[in-house]
């Protein structure tokens, strides 16, 4: 099968053709059939993540059909469609993994980063950390995976906001100013400044106000979630919050923050991070999507244009989420009636 590799921090990844073991005990061999393109990838890519192992096959929003399972395992079976996020193992024993805080476990492996991911043809996973999921353009399933759903951790974590300010509108806010829309709120979005597309495709998705990230907000806001790596952002979002506002930063990496006067934060206003996902986050956030009917916007990509998917996310050049398509996928397995 054939794969794209970061053979090096920094450089291109590369076409490369490996053949994949037989799946152990709890595992599954996966035909691909869509993986999307994450920020996290780009700080894969770059280096910017500690402990990174080269060779590495990035991609942890991963959507294919079972072809394969392992001895013990007993949720998916061939034919079945799966999700393969960025959670991949945890110890299930530290007092994290025991109070229902999985995603802080310190032996926590994630998909496309301790373990090879989906910018592949196939990939081997555990299949206590996959999701199913229902049929339709995988394509469109791919970004709730990781932009859908830890921007729904996010969104959660920003508490009870009906001023909700978004700053970088890419993937995961696309969604999240669905979800956002449903429930009431008010969403103002906050682009790179000038970039008059994407303030365009915040409002169609019903932002009330779309502007530069330069710009003052029209009115405070409740809460502000930045999905951009810019520390930069983190004092112009609580300068932009109401007291008791909540700034959660949504990202894996992030520039350095800039010093800022403690009046900023002063009138209990909060900064918080959001690391990684649950198991449950993942159940609750796909049952959510599918109940809304979040639409994912995406342009799709061959495999081997994997670095051209890299460098769209990096110019800011997308509309919504970058997603790389397997054609072939389709042909290998297909779905089997339940009985
Ligand atoms: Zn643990
Ligand atoms: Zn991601």
């Amino acid at each position: 099968m054939k794969a794209m590799r970061l053979m090096a921090p920094g450089a291109p990844l590369v076409a490369v053709e490996l053949s994949l073991p037989a799946p152990r005990e709890h595992e599954l061999r996966i035909a691909v059939e869509a993986c999307g393109v994450c920020r996290t990838d780009l700080h894969v890519y770059d280096g910017e993540l500690p402990d990174i192992h080269c060779p590495l096959t990035p991609g942890h929003e991963v959507v294919g059909r079972v072809a394969e399972v392992g001895a013990a395992v007993t949720r998916f079976r061939p034919g079945d469609r799966v999700g393969v996020p960025w959670l991949a193992y945890t110890c299930g024993e530290c007092a994290y993994c025991r109070s229902g805080r999985e995603n802080l476990c310190r032996e926590a492996r994630f998909t496309g980063y301790t373990y090879d991911g989906g910018y592949a043809e196939e990939l081997t996973a555990d299949s206590r950390y996959c999701l199913p999921l229902p049929e339709g353009p995988a394509a469109e399933l791919a970004p709730l995976l990781c932009a859908g759903l830890i921007g729904y951790r996010a969104y959660r974590a920003a508490g009870v906001a009906p001023t909700l300010g978004l700053y970088g509108f890419g993937a995961a806010a696309h969604l999240i100013a669905q979800v956002a829309q449903h429930e009431g709120r008010r969403v103002l979005a906050f682009t790179r400044p000038g970039d008059s597309q994407a303030q365009g495709f915040a409002r169609s998705l019903g932002a009330t106000w779309a502007g530069g990230s330069d710009e003052r907000a029209p009115e405070p806001l409740d809460a502000a979630i930045l999905f951009a790596p810019v520390g930069a952002l983190i004092p112009a979002a609580l300068a932009a919050v109401r007291p008791g506002g909540r700034v959660v930063c949504a990202g894996i990496h992030m520039s350095d923050v800039p010093a800022f006067p403690y009046s900023l934060l002063w009138g209990e206003r909060s900064i918080a991070s959001v690391a990684n996902l649950t198991r449950r986050d993942g159940e609750e956030f796909l049952a959510l999507a599918a109940r809304l009917g979040l639409k994912c916007t995406v342009e799709r990509l061959a495999l081997e244009d994997a670095n051209r998917a890299l460098e769209r996310l990096r110019t800011g050049e997308l509309t919504g989420a970058a997603v790389l398509e397997m054609p072939a996928a389709a042909s290998v397995a297909t779905p089997r009636a339940r009985p």
